[in-house]
């Protein structure tokens, strides 16, 4: 099974697994290569910070793992960073500090909340948090160095009131296009998140019309993760996934490895 770039474990304020149960996992699913990325959103808004990595406790505990591993599985080690404009300084320090193989830059946290929780999408409607959602990773992405990837670009339509039943990447293009071109123009990657399968979607995030837009545009780096935050979700839809992603015209997956990019084929 192709490497599963985005797993979460009990190091991520909203996973319990241990990262030994979600790596055994990969291995009985015959993948040769994983990635774990715990959550860190850093200045969230939030009340109590949920999301924030004890990154030396976190370091030496994956890096012993991979030792113990090594020869049977390869195991990256990632982290999946919240970004956000006003911390710019903060983020960019730490990715430039961090010792990993991957960072997945994510949008999480907009106006001080996350679109998981329905207050984000209270006094507006749909149409335009969806619109903020984007216009605001446009600015993040524009402004920000410090990830390898752009996690689930269109993450906001998993929790959106109706869903992405009025969603499409034509409804959307002129937000979405710029976000396509910015990452291209950087050299940064573009995830294929299964998870949009687990919620429901019937698709992944992105949806493969994005998918397919930035490979027309140039686009040629893109990532694949399930977004596990158990073991039965790990390596979600690979196979689906593996097919539209080769009918979107990708030829090599990406993966990272102490932060450079390496091709494997599809
Ligand atoms: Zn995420
Ligand atoms: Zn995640």
């Amino acid at each position: 099974m192709l490497p599963d770039t985005h797993i979460h474990t009990g190091f991520s304020g909203d996973c319990t697994v241990p990262a030994r149960i979600q790596i055994e996992r990969c291995l009985a699913l015959g993948m040769t290569e994983l990635c774990i990325t715990d959550h860190h959103d850093y200045h969230t808004g939030m009340a109590e910070e949920l999301f924030l990595l004890d990154f030396p406790s976190y370091l030496s505990q994956l890096q012993n793992l991979r030792q113990e591993y090594e020869g049977r599985i390869r195991i990256n080690i990632g982290v999946e960073l919240g970004l956000q404009v006003r911390i710019r300084e903060y983020l960019e320090n730490l990715a430039s500090s961090l010792t990993v193989d991957y960072i997945i830059g994510s949008s999480h946290f907009i106006d001080q909340t996350d679109p998981y929780y329905p207050g984000f999408f209270e006094g507006r409607s749909e149409q335009d948090a969806y619109r903020r959602y984007f216009e605001v990773s446009l600015e993040r992405i524009r402004t920000l160095d410090c990830f390898d990837s752009f996690g689930h670009l269109d993450y906001v339509v998993r929790y959106g009131p109706t869903t992405n039943h009025n969603y499409s990447y034509d409804a959307y293009r002129e937000y979405i296009d710029p976000i396509l071109r910015t990452l291209i123009e950087k050299g940064r990657a573009l995830e294929c998140n299964t998870a949009g399968f687990k919620y429901g979607l019937g698709h992944p995030n992105p949806s493969e019309d994005i998918l397919r837009r930035y490979h027309e545009l140039g686009g040629e780096q893109v990532t694949l993760g399930s977004d596990a935050h158990s073991p039965e979700h790990i390596g979600h839809s690979f196979a689906r996934a593996r097919e539209i992603l080769l009918d979107c015209g990708f030829c090599y997956l990406t993966v990272y490895r102490q932060r450079k990019p390496v091709l494997l084929p599809l």
